[in-house]
């Protein structure tokens, strides 16, 4: 396997002159800041949200990296994994003749942003009886103009972690970038991939700030890469994508490893414990194995059950029309009352 970042990289990117804030037009010290605009007079909140935020994040991601142990020229951060999402598909894939692997039922976003981007979107199902890659069928897939692979893992909507085994074979022989999707690594029992970026210059790995660090709200994605495709994805993000807020927030969450790692612990073992409980309701079929903060359950009428949740007010995720997913319920974990009055739902309804 050959990997040549250049030459997967759309023509009008690589010769792209990125746009050029006012903050990075002079370098030293400075005290008057005159230069882009801003209300010098102050904000009516707190008072240096009149000035434009860091456009690189420095502190954040000097942050990110003592956390990760990865250093801060190998991370990006997007307005949510979705912005990374599609600075993937802008950076890498010309519209309408290149294209991306997609293993379904997996994230909805990877589609979508293809669809968006005008980039055709192929379908390597996951193997029906354990929900893992089907790499013959992807391999098959591959041709001259194949540039992405997306991996969710662990996969959203099943749950489950990807064998590690069948990543590496197609991290050695795919040329184009393989993108592991993290978003739920923290409730795993498995390694995450960031380790292995000095091995894989072909490896993207993406994570964020909305689950396991409970911050969805502030829109914060990290993707770890290589120095060069990070330097990529940075040519084209919008100068100021994260806001000052969120870089602030962000920041004191780090500071809270502890808590977090309560949180995950928490999360975990009301998981584990909402299975057995599950297990014994009779019009439950069948509990998918997670590596997540949620759960598959195949559902006597799922249809009939979401709807009977609903009029109870409890809203879980209906993936009973998704192929694979038939007669399936997505329930995330929520907190001991929320899981509760879910149990009691379900065996009110059984009783009906
Ligand atoms: C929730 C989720 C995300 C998070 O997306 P954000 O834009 O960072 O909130 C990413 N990938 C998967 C698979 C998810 O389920």
């Amino acid at each position: 396997m050959s990997f040549d970042l250049k030459k997967l990289i759309r023509d009008n990117i690589r010769d792209l002159t990125p746009y050029s804030s006012a903050r990075d037009e002079f370098s030293g010290e400075a005290k008057v800041f005159l230069d882009a605009n801003e209300n010098s007079l102050g904000s009516p909140l707190v008072k240096w949200y009149n000035r434009y935020p860091d456009p690189h994040q420095k502190d954040l991601k000097k942050a990110i990296s003592k956390v990760k142990g990865i250093t801060p020229e190998h991370i990006f951060l997007g307005n949510g994994s979705d912005e990374c999402i599609d600075l993937l598909y802008r950076c890498f894939c010309e519209p309408r003749k290149d294209n991306v692997i997609i293993c379904p039922p997996t994230y909805g976003m990877y589609e979508v942003s293809g669809n968006i981007n005008d980039v055709e979107v192929r379908k390597a199902p996951l193997l029906e009886r354990d929900f893992q890659l089907h790499i013959k069928q992807i391999e098959h897939l591959i041709d001259e103009q194949t540039k992405l692979i997306w991996i969710c893992s662990p996969n959203n909507p099943t749950g489950n972690t990807m064998y590690r085994g069948d990543i590496e074979t197609i991290l050695n022989n795919f040329s184009g970038l393989v993108v592991i999707d993290e978003a739920y690594i923290n409730f795993s029992r498995h390694k995450s991939f960031i380790q292995e970026l000095p091995d894989y210059p072909n490896l993207v790995v993406m994570q964020t700030f909305s689950k396991a660090w409970g911050l969805a709200a502030l829109r914060l994605g990290v993707l770890f890469g290589s120095a060069a495709i990070v330097q990529v994805l940075d040519k084209v993000k919008p100068p100021y994508n994260i806001n000052q807020a969120t870089q602030e927030l962000a920041q004191q969450a780090l500071d809270e490893t502890g808590q977090v790692n309560d949180m995950i612990r928490e999360l975990v073992s009301m998981r584990d414990a909402l299975v057995k409980v599950l297990d014994t309701i009779p019009l439950v079929k069948k509990v998918y194995p997670s590596d997540a903060n949620f759960l598959l359950v195949k559902i006597k009428d799922a249809k009939k059950v979401y709807d009977y949740l609903l009029s109870k007010g409890i809203v879980v995720r209906d993936r009973s029309n998704v192929r694979l997913c038939d007669d399936c319920l997505r329930i995330t974990i929520g907190t001991e009352q929320e899981i509760t009055l879910l149990v009691k739902a379900l065996r009110d309804y059984s009783k009906k």
